[in-house]
């Protein structure tokens, strides 16, 4: 049974209470101790925490986002500093040049430092530690300044692109505990108003031409999978590598992403067809590969690898299947209820 909150003020939309409110905010909590746990583990205990952050925590994500991005996005601790404080008194929105401004930031954050695991963030438990504080600073230090999550979680945030292309269409729809009511921090693209709705915002009318492909996300998304092939053909190489390390992975960036724009102008795909290929031919090969990196660390058998890639490969087809019939799984009434 849900309960109407009461107007938030002018601007605001009122939505209907999440059913669970209190376990959400216990679990956002509970994240935020945990983070703390892994800060104190990268330090004391840098071998064994770096395992379980690569090599079980991150590797739950893709498929999270493409079940129901909510489910993180409702947890994550970096986005309880930055509602924390901006919820209380952040004040700018974000729209049109500022957002893609801001969208161009977090693409660029992704891209520099995902690669950056392979010669320092796999091994140097200190140093990423000490990343991670930074970020969580950037987190709630941009929430003084924007709105909600205008600023981080819905602006540079560095997985953000990540969220939006697997959880283009979520399989599940949950509520939004953080955001009651909206304030419409975010004009367009919010996942958590618009979990069904966001990337096409975000392409704008550029997402009924060929044109979206010369989009930020556009570039993002079509260069994505060679980004996962990228990274997963590379080992753990020293700091003096770096420099080959980013041009590997750019490199095989560019043949995803003129395979992606042949595919479209070739075969007219339209970018809803495109991006859900995009997401789906990601998710594999990062299971495909990272399934034997996870079976490696913990010194699992052979069978571990195959029944996660058997896993993946059913997601995509239910997941493709349902997107292609426009299902979703409500289990919550979400901020879009609102009519944003
Ligand atoms: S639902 Fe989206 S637009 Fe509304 S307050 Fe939350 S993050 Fe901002």
């Amino acid at each position: 049974m849900s309960t109407r909150l009461p107007h938030g003020g002018p601007g605001e939309n009122s939505v209907e209470a999440v059913p669970g409110t209190g376990l959400w905010i216990t679990a956002q909590w509970v994240g935020i101790a945990l983070t703390g746990a892994l800060l104190t583990g990268l330090v004391m205990a840098p071998e064994l925490s770096l395992d379980i952050l690569w090599n079980a925590v991150i590797p739950v994500l893709p498929a999270v986002f493409m079940i129901s991005p909510a489910l993180w996005r409702n947890v994550c601790p970096l986005a309880t500093l930055n509602t924390l404080s901006g919820r209380a008194r952040g004040k700018v929105k974000t729209d049109g040049a500022l957002a893609t401004a801001a969208q161009v930031v977090g693409i660029g954050l992704f891209f520099v430092m995902v690669p950056a695991r392979r010669f320092v963030f796999n091994t140097d438990g200190l140093t990423l530690a000490v990343v991670i504080v930074v970020v969580a600073g950037l987190a709630l230090a941009l929430g003084f300044v924007f709105n909600s999550k205008a600023g981080f979680c819905n602006g540079v945030c560095p997985v953000l692109p990540v969220e939006k292309l697997y959880g283009q269409r979520p399989l599940i729809r949950l509520g939004n505990p953080r955001c009651q009511p909206c304030v419409m921090c975010t004009g367009v693209g919010c996942m958590d108003r618009t979990p069904n709705d966001a990337v096409r915002q975000v392409l704008g009318a550029k997402a009924d031409s060929k044109a979206w492909l010369l989009t930020p996300f556009g570039v993002f998304a079509g260069g994505f999978p060679g980004f996962v092939w990228g990274y997963f053909t590379l080992t753990d190489v020293p700091l003096a590598e770096a420099g080959a390390v980013y041009l590997h992975v750019l490199q095989w960036m560019a043949v995803s992403y003129t395979l992606t724009a042949l595919i479209v102008w070739v075969g007219n795909v339209s970018s809803e067809w495109m991006l859900r290929l995009l997401a789906v031919s990601a998710l594999c090969l990062y299971y495909w590969y990272g399934s034997v990196g996870i079976a490696d660390a913990w010194a699992l058998p052979d069978a571990f690898v195959y029944a996660l890639r058997a896993a993946a490969i059913g997601l995509v087809v239910v997941w493709l299947g349902t997107s292609a019939r426009g299902d979703t799984v409500e289990l919550a009434p979400s901020s879009a209820s609102a009519g944003a």
